[in-house]
């Protein structure tokens, strides 16, 4: 199976991934954590990805593009894969689809987990409070000024995907506000459709 896990920052998207990925065999695959671990390791691509990410724009789509290529043909992904994070334009759905029409796959469904700025919002500054609280430090696009323009961002360039997907017919669309086990309630009955 073949998902895509689209959303806001802050949306759910990363723990509805895990918890769907052990249910269903498939692998999440994180676009977020594949540069945090480039950076940490002090990749090429890390160091190219890190100006971007700290200031809540995209990485460029070259970069994204040819790691999950390359990433997706490991074996681990071969039951499926969760895409989490990815596509997050319109150039990158494009590059999807082509690739996986290079592999012989094909997308299943993208589970669009839909939530209110405001409440983004407030749940950010909770989770920057708790990091704070437990003496680890906040990542720098946690920082309010840049979640504000990771938001911008996601308006402006992932959120047309939304539109691109409803005209293939694989959108279906979760209420992401809802307690964390309702909405994996909502994922499931989605998948089931
Ligand atoms: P969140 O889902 O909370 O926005 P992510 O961990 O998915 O955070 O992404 C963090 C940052 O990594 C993004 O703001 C962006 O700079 C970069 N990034 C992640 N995925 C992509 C992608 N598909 N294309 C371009 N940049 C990306």
């Amino acid at each position: 199976m073949m998902l895509i896990f689209l959303g806001p920052p802050g949306a759910g998207k990363g723990t509805q991934a895990k918890r769907i990925e052990e249910r269903h065999g498939l692998r999440q695959l994180s676009t977020g954590d594949m540069l945090r671990a480039a950076r940490a390791a002090g990749t090429k691509i890390g160091l190219e990805a890190k100006a971007f990410m700290d200031r809540g724009d995209l990485v460029p789509d070259r970069v994204v593009i040819g790691a999950v290529e390359e990433r997706i043909q490991n074996p681990d992904c071969a039951r499926g894969v969760i895409f989490d994070g990815f596509p997050r334009n319109v150039a990158q759905a494009e590059a999807l689809d082509a690739m996986l029409a290079r592999l012989g796959k094909k997308l299943d469904a993208v589970i669009q987990l839909k939530v209110d700025d405001a409440v983004l919002v407030a749940r950010q500054a909770n989770r920057v409070k708790e990091t704070l609280a437990a003496g680890q430090a906040v990542r720098e696009d946690d920082k309010p000024e840049v979640l504000e323009h990771r938001l911008k961002v996601y308006h402006g360039q992932t959120a047309p995907l939304i539109a691109y997907y409803q005209g293939r017919g694989l959108l279906r669309v979760v209420d992401g506000m809802a307690a964390i086990d309702a909405v994996t309630a909502s994922i499931e009955a989605a998948l089931r459709k």
